[in-house]
């Protein structure tokens, strides 16, 4: 929450404002505190910050004053306009060095062995490999299906009491399939499940999780939130406050995937322009869509703001605007692919998102080249797919590097 004395109202007010405390030296910005430990005034001090009666910063991968403030900020975004029961709704985030550290934690701080996960089928691929590859071997497994059938969703959770956690990923990376949020929450809470939702690609100022009952939030704030791509970063929030300071706490330090305090301060100023990037990425990415839906050269176009789009609905139900990624197939196939991503002049040929600039990837010449046919199939992953990052330029410069590159 802010220190600021009067409540901030507006959006961007709190992306600036909220946890930002006053710097005893007066600088403007918070520093980095680039210092691994901190001192106490007296042996004793130092007593009562490692029993706890005292509140204070021991040792960095325990917690650091820049993190804390890149903590609150986005506590309190996640936690913008929400209420409980009539008081302002309260989450504690901790700052994590990448999304997949955030997702470790997440995982161990709330399973065991014997526990299963509900899952949607496309995630992210690290998080994928953890649930199928890592997570077997301490006894926790996952199912995995189909959760925008909620039909489906339902079947699983019925059959399986061993089912603990249900855990979504909304727009999922790199599909950008939508499942519902709110239908699934209340689905798994019947069953006092918990709920984890990956909110990377949506960041809070287009999607709210908190809003629908879940019970922890997932970032990888190497993209959006930071917005510039100048850092890798994560971190896990959570309603239950207690659960925070203590076991997601123990083994978010125990772990040892700590943020660190330059990525922290790159994070915390990349934040403050959240809104106004979102803005133009978003209309960027609609203007985008349209041009290409009209485009000979072009057989389809993936965006979830189109209509025609199989989770149009369920993206405009729970998002603010359906977000700035896109895909789209090219009808000359692979060689298609391969000669398009040549001509890009402005645009920048990689992978990744939530840049500034607009980034284009090619998966079946790059990320998928050794995926196997029907893996790729799987997700929708066709010889001339290209995916999209749609900056933040003006947008008559990105269609038209799109187009000298289509023709
Ligand atoms: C990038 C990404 C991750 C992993 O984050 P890192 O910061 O690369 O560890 C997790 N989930 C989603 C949706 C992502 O896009």
């Amino acid at each position: 929450m802010s220190d600021k004395k009067s409540p901030l109202t507006g959006w961007s007010s709190v992306a600036v404002h909220a946890g930002h405390q006053q710097d005893p030296k007066y600088a403007h910005l918070v520093p980095i505190y680039a210092s691994s430990t901190f001192v106490y005034d007296e042996a004793e001090q130092g007593m009562r910050r490692f029993s706890g009666k005292e509140e204070g910063f021991i040792y960095s991968r325990w917690g650091n004053p820049t993190f804390a403030e890149a903590e609150r900020k986005i506590a309190s975004l996640e936690a913008f306009g929400l209420t409980k029961n009539g008081s302002p709704f309260e989450v504690k985030g901790i700052l994590q060095a990448s999304g997949m550290a955030a997702i470790t934690t997440l995982l161990l701080s709330n399973l065991k062995s014997g526990d299963k996960i509900l899952t949607h089928y496309s995630l992210y691929g690290g998080t994928e490999e953890i649930i199928t590859n890592v997570l077997p071997a301490l006894g926790i497994t996952a199912i995995i299906a189909d959760l925008r059938d909620l039909n489906k969703a339902e079947e699983a959770l019925k059959k399986d009491p061993a089912i603990k956690l249900l855990y979504i990923e909304t727009p999922a990376n790199p599909t950008i399939q939508c499942v519902d949020i709110e239908a699934l929450s209340k689905l798994a809470k019947q069953r006092n499940l918990i709920v984890a939702c990956d909110n990377t690609f949506a960041t809070p100022y287009l999607q709210q999780p908190f809003r629908f009952d879940v019970d922890f939030v997932i970032h990888s704030t190497t993209k959006f939130l930071n917005g510039h791509g100048t850092a890798i970063g994560g971190i896990i929030l959570g309603r239950d406050l207690q659960f925070m300071k203590t076991k997601a706490y123990v083994m978010a330090k125990t772990l040892g995937g700590s943020a660190n305090p330059f990525d922290a301060f790159l994070l915390i100023n990349g934040m403050k322009t959240l809104e106004l990037r979102m803005d133009r990425h978003c209309n960027n990415a609609m203007e985008v869509a349209k041009f290409l839906e009209k485009h000979p050269a072009v057989q389809k176009v993936n965006y979830t703001g189109l209509p025609d789009h199989p989770d149009h609905k369920t993206a405009m139900k729970q998002m603010r605007h359906p977000g700035a990624m896109l895909s789209f197939e090219l009808k000359k196939g692979l060689q298609g692919g391969i000669d398009f991503m040549n001509k890009l002049n402005m645009c920048v040929r990689t992978v990744s998102l939530g840049t500034c600039d607009t980034l284009l990837s090619h998966p079946a010449s790059m990320t998928h080249y050794s995926v196997p046919k029907e893996e790729k199939e799987k997700y929708g992953i066709t010889d001339g797919l290209i995916r999209m990052n749609v900056g933040i330029e003006n947008v008559q410069d990105i269609i038209a590097d799109l187009e000298q590159a289509l023709n």
